[in-house]
């Protein structure tokens, strides 16, 4: 295939279309992988801080009393809390209630109390430089520390018993953590990315080259059955003109001679137009297969009528024709009739001319047919010179011959089994057959009954 340009080119186009898309699809997947990752670590991580936040809110709220003044409650929840600003911080409590504490430590959080204004009370937990208080009504925050580290936040309002605004409670958290698994998700698709598409792109071009092999092989039928179309179609123009020239280059040309090369040209004339006949129906019935004109037809009266035509040429060939019809009523099929006894015909005629002249006794040529499983069976049994078995499968080839000089000698331009092969497939028939060296052929063709 890739010796042949336009199917070369035709290969690697689709293998390029195939990697495009499936890398497209690859990319497409990838890209939404790492979205819903990074989305769920983002939510897990704002559900952290707001659990947190909660919790802490909750505990220290109702133990407030005045605004802008740090409770002793702050301290029991976090130790090692801060005071800034000139603010004052309360008695260290009793280590026993301070359960949240460790929370700040191991996690990457900082919390901040803020006052209405704006100021830092209090702080504990890390100490991120530079993030400005931000009081204001947004509930969450992404902030920039002056290293550069990103935190996200969230500040909940904070009010005294009596409903007074107190100020607010920041807690946020690195998002450096985040970040570098958001890094590393993204190193993990990228390395993973390539391979997959050295791979998608083999696959690509093994599976174009699957795909492409019914067509190259339909390609290469045709090229063949061209090649030998022109094959024989040139044999009898190459007789005609050499017998015309050598014709034309006698100076005196007796009646016998003239009628002789008549005789020629007219055999070779005969040749060429039935090969061109063959060629025309064969095309025909591959491009009408699905829109044969069908009608209902009777084979006991097509087969009668074979016999009846066939008779003379039989007797001529010292054979006798049989039919040996086995069916309780008449076999109907849907077909095109014209064609079916075209099929019978080549079948009938290859087995007079493959049957040689021998000494008496002889056995006669017998057309069967019987019902079989809603099919009509027909077969045509010779008792002629029997087909090699290795060549059996070869015979429904366009222009193959056993031995073409053996089939020559009968005229034979090897169409007659594929013509037949094709009717029989587009009545949605088989044929087959079965051969023995010396012996005889029995060729068999089964095709689907039209059921009342
Ligand atoms: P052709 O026109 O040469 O007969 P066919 O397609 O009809 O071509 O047959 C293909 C080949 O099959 C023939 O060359 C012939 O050798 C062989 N063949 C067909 N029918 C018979 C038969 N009944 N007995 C022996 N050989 C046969």
């Amino acid at each position: 295939m890739n010796s042949n340009r336009a199917f070369s080119l035709t290969r690697q186009r689709l293998a390029v279309l195939y990697a495009g898309t499936m890398g497209l699809i690859l990319a497409a997947s990838g890209f939404s992988l790492y979205h819903s990752m990074a989305h769920e670590r983002w939510q897990s991580l704002n559900r952290k801080i707001e659990t947190f936040a909660g919790t802490l809110h909750d505990g220290i709220e109702p133990a407030l009393e005045q605004p802008g003044v740090v409770e002793p409650v702050i301290d029991q929840f976090l130790p090692g809390l801060m005071c800034l600003n000139s603010t004052q911080c309360p008695e260290q409590s009793s280590p026993l209630e301070r359960h949240i504490a460790g929370v700040t430590q191991q996690e990457n959080y900082y919390v901040r109390f803020i006052d209405m204004s704006g100021k830092v009370l209090a702080a504990a937990g890390q100490k991120p430089e530079g993030l400005p208080p931000q009081a204001n009504r947004d509930i969450w925050q992404t902030l920039e520390a002056t290293n550069g580290t990103p935190y996200r936040q969230i500040s909940l309002f904070l009010k005294t018993q009596d409903q007074v605004p107190w100020g607010y409670l920041q807690i946020g958290q690195s998002l450096e953590e985040y970040e570098n698994y958001l890094a590393q998700i993204r190193w993990t698709l990228t390395v993973g990315f390539t391979p997959a598409i050295l791979l998608v792109t083999g696959a690509s071009w093994w599976l174009s080259g699957v795909a492409m092999r019914p067509a190259y092989q339909a390609y290469q039928q045709m090229q063949q059955f061209t090649a030998d179309a022109a094959h024989e179609l040139r044999t009898p123009i190459a007789t005609i003109q050499s017998t015309v020239e050598f014709t034309l280059d006698e100076p005196e040309l007796s009646t016998a001679e003239a009628h002789d090369t008549l005789r020629i040209i007219d055999r070779q004339n005969n040749r060429l137009s039935t090969l061109v006949q063959d060629l025309l129906l064969l095309s025909r019935i591959d491009l009408q297969s699905n829109a044969l004109n069908l009608e209902i037809c009777c084979l006991n009266s097509l087969l009668e009528e074979l016999v009846e035509d066939f008779s003379g040429r039989a007797i001529a060939a010292n054979l006798t024709l049989k039919t040996d019809i086995k069916t309780s009523a008449p076999l109907m099929v849907l077909g095109n009739e014209e064609q079916l006894y075209r099929l019978f015909s080549n079948l009938i005629a290859n087995a007079i001319h493959y049957t040689p002249p021998r000494k008496p006794p002889r056995k006669p040529l017998i057309i069967h047919m019987h019902e079989e499983e809603r099919d009509a069976v027909i077969s045509v049994q010779d008792t002629g010179i029997g087909i090699p078995s290795a060549e059996q499968s070869l015979i429904f080839n366009r222009f193959y011959r056993v031995n073409s000089d053996r089939s020559r000698q009968t005229g034979g331009i090897g169409l007659g089994l594929s013509i037949a092969q094709a009717i029989a497939l587009a009545h949605h028939g088989t044929i087959q057959v079965k051969s023995e060296l010396g012996i005889g052929s029995t060729f068999t063709i089964r095709l689907p009954l039209k059921l009342a």
